[in-house]
C-alpha cells in the first residue's frame, strides 16, 4: 500500500516537472503571441486580435536565442519544482568554519578536522547547547555544574546580545577597500604606450564591412541548430 502511495506520488512529480519544464519551454512563444502550445491552466484568456510575432523571430534567430536563455531553467526544473536550494549546506560551512577558526591553523591530522566537523553537525542540529546531550549519551548521566552554569551563562549572554541589538538597530556601513596595485588596479591614464597601441591594433583586427558583420551574423545564427 505503502509503496503504491509513493509510487503515485513520484508519479505525479514527475508529471509536475515534465508540465513545468514544457511550460518554460513554451513561455517565450506565449509571450510573443503563438499560443498553439499553450496548456489550459497556463493561458486561457488571450486575445484573439493579438499578432503573432513568433514565426517572424524563428526566421532571424531571436527565438534561438531566448529559447537558450531558459536552457538552465529547464535542465533545472525538478529542484525548481521541489524548492530546492543549499542554504542548509551553506549554512553548515559557516559553522564549520567557525570550529575549524578558518586557516589560522592546521586541523587535518590525527582526524581534528572531521571531529570539529561532526561536532559542527551535532550544533548545527540541535537548536539548543549540544553539549548536554553528548554528555549523556557519552557518560549515560547528567553533565555536572560546571558545564551547567557555563551553559547558563552562554544563553544568558545569548540573550542580552538579542535584547541589545533589538535596541539599537543601526546598519554598520562596510566601506569597500581602494584598489590594490597586487590585485589588478588600473589607471588608463598609467597605461603603458606599447598595450594603448596593442589595444589599438587589436580592436582595428575586429573591425569588419557591413557585408563581413551580415555574414558572421548568419553564419553564427541559433545556439542549439549551429553546428559551430
Ligand atoms: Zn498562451
Amino acid at each position: 500500500m505503502c509503496n503504491e502511495i509513493e509510487a503515485s506520488t513520484r508519479c505525479d512529480t514527475e508529471k509536475q516537472i515534465e508540465n513545468l519544464k514544457k511550460d518554460i519551454y513554451n513561455s517565450p512563444k506565449h509571450v510573443f503571441g503563438d499560443h498553439s502550445s499553450c496548456d489550459s491552466y497556463f493561458c486561457n484568456n488571450h486575445k484573439d486580435d493579438e499578432e503573432n510575432y513568433v514565426p517572424e523571430m524563428i526566421e532571424c534567430g531571436l527565438m534561438d536565442d531566448l529559447q537558450s536563455c531558459g536552457a538552465r531553467l529547464l535542465h533545472n526544473a525538478h529542484s525548481l519544482m521541489l524548492n530546492m536550494t543549499n542554504n542548509a549546506a551553506e549554512t553548515y560551512n559557516s559553522v564549520v568554519s567557525k570550529f575549524v577558526g578558518g586557516k589560522r591553523q592546521n586541523f587535518s591530522i590525527k582526524n581534528s578536522y572531521s571531529t570539529r566537523c561532526q561536532a559542527a553537525s551535532l550544533s548545527y542540529n540541535k537548536k539548543e547547547p549540544y553539549y548536554n546531550s553528548v554528555h549523556k549519551a557519552v557518560t549515560l548521566r547528567s553533565p555536572g555544574k560546571f558545564t551547567k552554569s557555563y551553559m547558563a551563562r552562554l544563553s544568558q549572554s545569548r540573550e542580552k546580545r538579542k535584547v541589545r541589538r533589538q535596541l539599537f538597530r543601526t546598519k554598520k556601513q562596510m566601506k569597500s577597500a581602494p584598489p590594490d596595485a597586487d590585485y589588478g588596479m588600473i589607471d588608463e591614464n598609467e597605461m603603458p604606450i606599447e598595450i594603448e597601441e596593442a589595444k589599438e591594433k587589436f580592436i582595428a583586427s575586429l573591425t569588419l564591412s557591413k557585408a563581413e558583420i551580415t555574414e558572421l551574423e548568419k553564419s553564427t545564427r541559433g545556439p542549439f541548430s549551429n553546428p559551430i
